[in-house]
């Protein structure tokens, strides 16, 4: 039988954020490639509901509550997985959150929490997740950016410095761990409308509008647009793929 270089049958995959916007898009997708999901959020809820999902799509899941910016939480959450799995293959780091307030008056326990909630969280998963890549002799981490991992904007200078410095985790998870056969890859996800940027529209004026006008592709992302690229980053047909960003934005960042 010849396999798809992109099936994920077998594979056991932990997306943090994933009980609902481009986390659950990209759960959605590994799912339907053949993964096992572990769906990790604060809200038990949402978690179990998205795990709902995913059932009635074919694929086992497991909701576990976890906040990613708590170390020992995050170790607990590989641990559950692997007891539950008896592996971790693929690590999409994608948990995140917003702040939206300029520099002059931003506080410091906001930058500190989006800081920590988006960049540490990732080092913290990853450096969780690599026993258990290296044993297996294989990996693949997803660290999800965003357009301002390339751009800023007066309005979120912690998420645009935490989303820089998710590229530059991400180059640095590939140089450290190519030669154990895990691949790192940042996904930069235009505007996509999920809760987050829901609220964004809200506090931010006639951004729907710019968005728009901005973005070739005249529409804004659903959250089932990312899931192609990390089923493709999930599985072997990346195998020779790491250290990359990869925009999955309708062309908004190449247009000026
Ligand atoms: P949502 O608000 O829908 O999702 C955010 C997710 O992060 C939720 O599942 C939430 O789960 C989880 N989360 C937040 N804080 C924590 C925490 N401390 N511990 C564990 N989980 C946490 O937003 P999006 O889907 O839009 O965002 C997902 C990612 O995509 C983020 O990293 C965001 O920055 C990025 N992004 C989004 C874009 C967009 O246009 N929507 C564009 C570019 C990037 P819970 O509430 O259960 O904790």
């Amino acid at each position: 039988m010849v396999t798809s270089p992109f099936d994920l049958t077998g594979k056991v995959a932990i997306i943090t954020g994933g009980n609902g916007g481009i986390g659950l898009g990209m759960a959605r997708g590994l799912a339907k490639a053949g993964a096992a999901i572990v769906i990790a959020g604060r809200s038990d809820a949402k978690s179990k509901a998205a795990v709902a999902e995913i059932e009635k799509l074919g694929a086992k899941a497991l909701a576990i509550v976890v906040d990613v910016t708590d170390k020992a939480a995050v170790e607990k959450m590989v641990a559950t997985t692997e007891t539950k799995f008896g592996r971790l293959d693929i690590l999409i780091n994608n948990a995140g959150i917003n702040i939206r307030n300029p520099v002059q008056t931003l506080a410091l326990d906001d930058w500190r929490s989006v800081i920590d909630t988006n960049l540490t969280s990732a080092f913290l998963c990853a450096q969780a997740a690599y026993p258990a890549m290296k044993k297996q002799g294989r990996g693949k981490i997803i660290n999800t950016g965003s357009m301002m991992s390339i751009f800023a904007t007066a309005y979120a200078p912690a998420y645009a410095a935490s989303k820089g410095g998710i590229v530059q985790l991400t180059k640095a998870l590939a140089a450290s761990w190519a030669t154990d056969n895990i691949q790192a890859n940042a996904i930069l996800p235009g505007w996509i409308d999920t809760d987050m940027t829901r609220k964004a529209r809200e506090q931010v004026d006639a951004l729907h509008d710019s968005v728009l006008a901005r973005t070739p592709a005249k529409r804004w992302g659903h959250i089932d647009d990312l899931a192609g690229t990390a089923v493709f980053l999930s599985s072997s047909a990346s195998d020779f793929v790491t250290g990359t960003a990869i925009p999955v934005d309708g062309g908004y960042s190449v247009q000026g």
